[in-house]
């Protein structure tokens, strides 16, 4: 079933635009709406067309509107399979406060929060996964590849005394990759390895 409670965000030319054209090469439309260049460089935007605005602000991450406890409660409610009581760690806390700064980066920008693009765009069964992984959708899978590496290892037991939990949770990165694996592996965007 899909919502129709989406509401649309409002877009306005913004006053303070400098004339000048878009600034996706080859579009020759003014650029009226502002996008944040990086959230190191507060000050710095891209001026784009409408529609090339839109598509820059479609390239957030699903989760980045959402504040650290709703990504938690989102990424909780749709489980599919019961979520192990490991911390996130580090890593996973870090991730989240650069959420909750792209979320204010994106306020500070557009004068308001990013609109989740609606849940059909991140396939139900892979959210949990990306979740994990600490990806972002769409994803190319040689960056869930790079990432498998990189998490297998940290969170072997072997390198964690045979911790119980190292163990717990290497078992849902697998679980993750896998589902990552299925879905992106046959896809057209997928590289030759
Ligand atoms: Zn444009």
């Amino acid at each position: 079933m899909i919502s129709t409670s989406r509401k649309p965000r409002a877009f306005a030319p913004d006053p303070a635009a400098p004339g000048l054209q878009c600034d996706t090469p080859g579009c020759e439309h003014a650029g009226e709406y502002r996008a944040p260049k990086s959230r190191t460089s507060l000050r710095e935007f891209h001026w784009f067309c409408l529609d090339h605005v839109r598509a820059y602000n479609a390239g957030w991450d699903y989760y980045r509107g959402m504040a650290p406890e709703e990504i938690e409660v989102e990424i909780r409610a749709d489980s599919s399979w019961q979520r192990p009581t490991w911390p996130l760690g580090q890593q996973g806390k870090q991730a989240r406060l650069d959420e909750a700064a792209e979320a204010e980066l994106h306020a500070f920008a557009f004068g308001t929060r990013p609109k989740a693009p609606p849940k059909q765009d991140i396939p139900a069964e892979l959210r949990e996964a990306l979740g994990i992984f600490g990806l972002a959708w769409p994803v190319a899978f040689a960056t869930v590849k790079a990432k498998y590496k990189e998490l297998a290892k940290r969170h072997h037991p072997d390198a964690n005394n045979g911790s119980k939990q190292s163990e717990e949770m290497l078992k849902h990165v697998n679980l993750a990759y896998a589902a990552l694996r299925a879905k992106l592996a046959t896809a057209p965007q997928a590289p030759a390895d």
